[in-house]
């Protein structure tokens, strides 16, 4: 895939770089979290749950770990038997809460229903870095800062606030309705004013939708499904998509096509991958500032 011009001259899109971001926000978050260890004298700690020995699963456990490393925080890696059922997942998940240097807990998807289940249900909403219990949803929802918010469409907005991106007012379109990507998005760029169109699959009428969306953000799991018949000229187009088609990593957007007719676009990868971990560490951060011992 050739680079488009970032100056966006050419009648190409701007690229919307995430590893750039992640790298500069990554230092940035390794001198908060150098701070907060001096302050309290106790290193950050996030727990890392794995079930079972899925090779994707372990790839982005590595992931994960990669990024601890640049930041600072201790990662305490747990895996668990693939047998594993829902109150041995539960109790994983109170000797966690009771663990006072356990800052944060991720728990690696997918998961079959009655796990993750389970993972709602007894993951301590406080140490809940990925956003998913409940009761951070809810706040989400209503619109609450205290909020913890999966790192995904966390990510995706980073990218927009990084770029100048003007939200307010604009229609924003999300196609896809997850409850860790599409539908926190959703939310967010609500937050920010912008008016927002939630699609899925059942959605009639999908191209004429995306095509009146002044920002479009994508995450259906669909390998280039958005084409650039799809898209308004000048849109901003943010990519979710992590697909591999004959080997290669490919987004849920056409990208070389879209970005002849978007004014900005995340590539993939390097795009809103590399930020979704850099937004993990920014929401252990906050969890462990405060779970953080009072004087
Ligand atoms: P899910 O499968 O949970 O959700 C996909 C959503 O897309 C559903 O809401 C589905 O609708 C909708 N959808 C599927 N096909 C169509 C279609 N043809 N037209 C309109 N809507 C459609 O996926 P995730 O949200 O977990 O992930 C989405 C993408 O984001 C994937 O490519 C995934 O790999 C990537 N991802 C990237 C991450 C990152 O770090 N950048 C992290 C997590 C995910 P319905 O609800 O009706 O079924």
């Amino acid at each position: 895939m050739t680079v488009p011009n970032c100056d966006g001259t050419g009648g190409r899109a701007i690229w919307m770089d995430g590893r750039e971001l992640a790298r500069t926000m990554l230092a940035e978050l390794a001198g908060q979290f150098a701070q907060l260890t001096t302050d309290t004298g106790t290193p950050v700690v996030l727990a890392i749950v794995q079930i079972g020995r899925d090779p994707a699963a372990s790839s982005y456990v590595r992931a994960i770990v990669r990024c601890c490393d640049r930041v600072g925080v201790t990662p305490r890696l747990i895996t668990l038997d693939s047998d594993t059922g829902p109150s041995a997942l539960a109790e994983t998940l109170h000797v966690l809460d009771d663990d006072s240097e356990t800052a944060g807990i991720i728990i690696q998807y997918p998961l079959p229903e009655l796990l993750a289940r389970a993972v709602r249900a007894h993951m301590p909403p406080h140490k809940d870095v990925d956003g998913i219990h409940p009761l951070n949803a809810g706040l989400l929802a209503l619109g609450d800062p205290s909020a913890l918010v999966p790192a995904t469409p966390l990510g995706g907005m980073a990218l927009l606030h990084h770029y100048n991106v003007d939200l307010e007012g604009k229609h924003a379109v999300v196609i896809g309705r997850s409850p860790i990507v599409g539908r926190p998005m959703a939310q967010l760029l609500l937050q920010a004013h912008a008016t927002v169109t939630i699609c899925h699959s059942r959605t009639r009428g999908l191209d004429e939708i995306t095509r009146s969306a002044d920002i479009l953000a994508v995450a259906t799991g669909r390998p280039r499904m958005v084409t650039a018949t799809m898209v308004k000229k000048g849109a901003t187009v943010i990519d979710f998509g992590v697909n591999f088609v004959d080997g290669q990593m490919v987004g849920d957007v056409d990208t070389e096509p879209v970005a002849e007719i978007a004014a900005r676009i995340t590539p993939v990868p390097g795009g809103t991958g590399p930020m979704t971990n850099v937004m993990l560490m920014q929401n252990t951060l906050a969890a462990a500032i405060r779970q953080r011992p009072q004087d």
